[in-house]
């Protein structure tokens, strides 16, 4: 048995990035940039009024003295309007501040009397004005290989005009379920002994976390034949495969012996770590590579070992940075004494509230009601116990 980050770098180092496309921005949500990108556009992208007022001379303004309406600008083009002494334009938020005015009074703090305004508030300079450049200047980085594109990050690009972004293609993942005990939710009421899947949406919805909303999922029977045969057809059709249940050494698990009949050799198997330790990784090579992860059917160990190993992997292959691989950990105060007694990590789960960690119900690798519940995975090591009240980190989940 190999420790997580030994497993960890065996998958890292066997996944490269994929090639890169130019894609319209709105397709490259999740994604990851594949080149940094430099502003051209400011931000700002010109001295504009931050308010619906007047632009004036900040020390023309003093309260009481009237001030002459001469123009009107509205967002928009500009109509290359000036301010002279003892004169106002009538400005609207989002429009260009003409020439000759310091400062915009917003219009709540003005009488107007038809084309005269007088203040009822003092004017300083360079108020309600928005300068050019001052939340983002030209040459200033906008994003940088290997960043994750958010709805934010796709904003500030078409801030740049620009209308495609070149980003790695996302991995084609299927997500292969199996065993005999295993029905399709929706389908006919379970018979004694069988149970709905699981593990199927759950990984499809952890891949559109990870930023893939395209998968496949296929089920499979224990049965040698059919493994073999749905094993081989989604090597050939994907980059990685994501199964679930079978990589055990029990009479009924059919994924390594359908491996070894496709000639596909393990790179990794077992792992120390709770909940998930019979985790597979293999990779196949020919024609192109294709990975495979084996994750136990158990649904906390298939989600947890998604999030160590899979998701790490697959982030790689969309071409996010090496940090960008790793997970989101923040500092909590364990709310109770937590003990593990047994020789591997375990992560537990447990609920965040002001910083603060509860464990949610049962532990065990079935307990799916408590990973339902939880917002975060904290990691206690072999042997280690913490004391209520101290802190350490703990893996946000999203
Ligand atoms: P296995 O790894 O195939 O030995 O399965 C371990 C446990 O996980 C068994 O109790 C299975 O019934 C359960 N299991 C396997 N696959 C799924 C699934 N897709 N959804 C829910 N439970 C599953
Ligand atoms: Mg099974």
């Amino acid at each position: 048995m190999i420790s997580e980050s030994e497993a960890l770098a065996r998958v890292l180092e066997a996944v490269s990035p994929l090639a890169t496309n130019d894609a319209p921005l709105f397709e490259t949500l999740d994604h990851f940039t594949a080149r940094d990108v430099v502003a051209t556009v400011p931000i700002p992208a010109f001295d504009m009024s931050a308010m619906d007022g007047y632009a004036l001379k900040a020390a023309e303004s003093s309260p009481g003295v009237p001030l002459r309406v001469t123009g009107e600008q509205p967002a928009g083009l500009d109509r290359g309007l000036c301010v002279e002494n003892g004169c106002v334009v009538r400005i609207f938020t989002g429009a260009p501040i003409p020439a000759g005015a310091d400062a915009v009074i917003m219009q709540e703090d003005v009488l107007r009397d038809n084309d005269h305004i007088t203040c009822t508030e003092p004017v300083v300079a360079n108020e309600n004005i928005r300068r050019a450049g001052a939340d983002l200047c030209r040459g200033q980085f906008v994003l940088r290989r290997g960043e994750r594109i958010t709805p934010g990050r796709l904003a500030v690009l078409s801030s740049q005009g620009l209308a495609k972004i070149p980003v790695h293609t996302p991995p084609r993942v299927a997500v292969l379920s199996t065993g005999d005990e295993i029905v399709r939710p929706g389908d006919a009421p379970l018979k004694p002994g069988q149970i709905y899947n699981s593990n199927g949406v759950m990984l499809r919805a952890l891949l559109a976390q990870t930023g893939i909303h395209q998968s496949t999922h296929v089920h499979c029977g224990d049965d040698l034949e059919a493994t073999v045969n749905t094993l081989r057809r989604l090597m050939a059709e994907n980059d990685a495969v994501v199964l679930s249940g079978g990589v055990s050494v029990g009479d009924h698990d059919q994924i390594k012996p359908a491996m070894r009949q496709l000639g596909i050799e393990p790179q990794l198997w077992c792992v120390k770590v709770k909940p998930g330790k019979p985790f597979l990784f293999a990779t196949q090579h020919e024609p192109r590579p294709t990975h495979l992860f084996g994750l136990p059917g158990n649904p906390v160990s298939s989600f947890v070992t998604f999030m160590l190993f899979v998701r790490p992997a697959l982030l790689k292959m969309m071409g996010a940075s090496s940090e960008g691989v790793l997970p989101r950990l923040i500092p909590v105060t364990a709310g109770v004494d937590l003990i593990n007694e047994g020789d591997r990590p375990h992560y537990l789960r447990g609920t965040l509230t002001s910083g603060r960690f509860m464990p949610f119900g049962l532990q065990q690798s079935h307990a799916l009601l408590s990973l339902s519940r939880s917002d975060v995975l904290l990691r206690l090591d072999a042997g280690q116990s913490l004391k209520a009240g101290d802190t350490t980190q703990a893996w946000l989940l999203d």
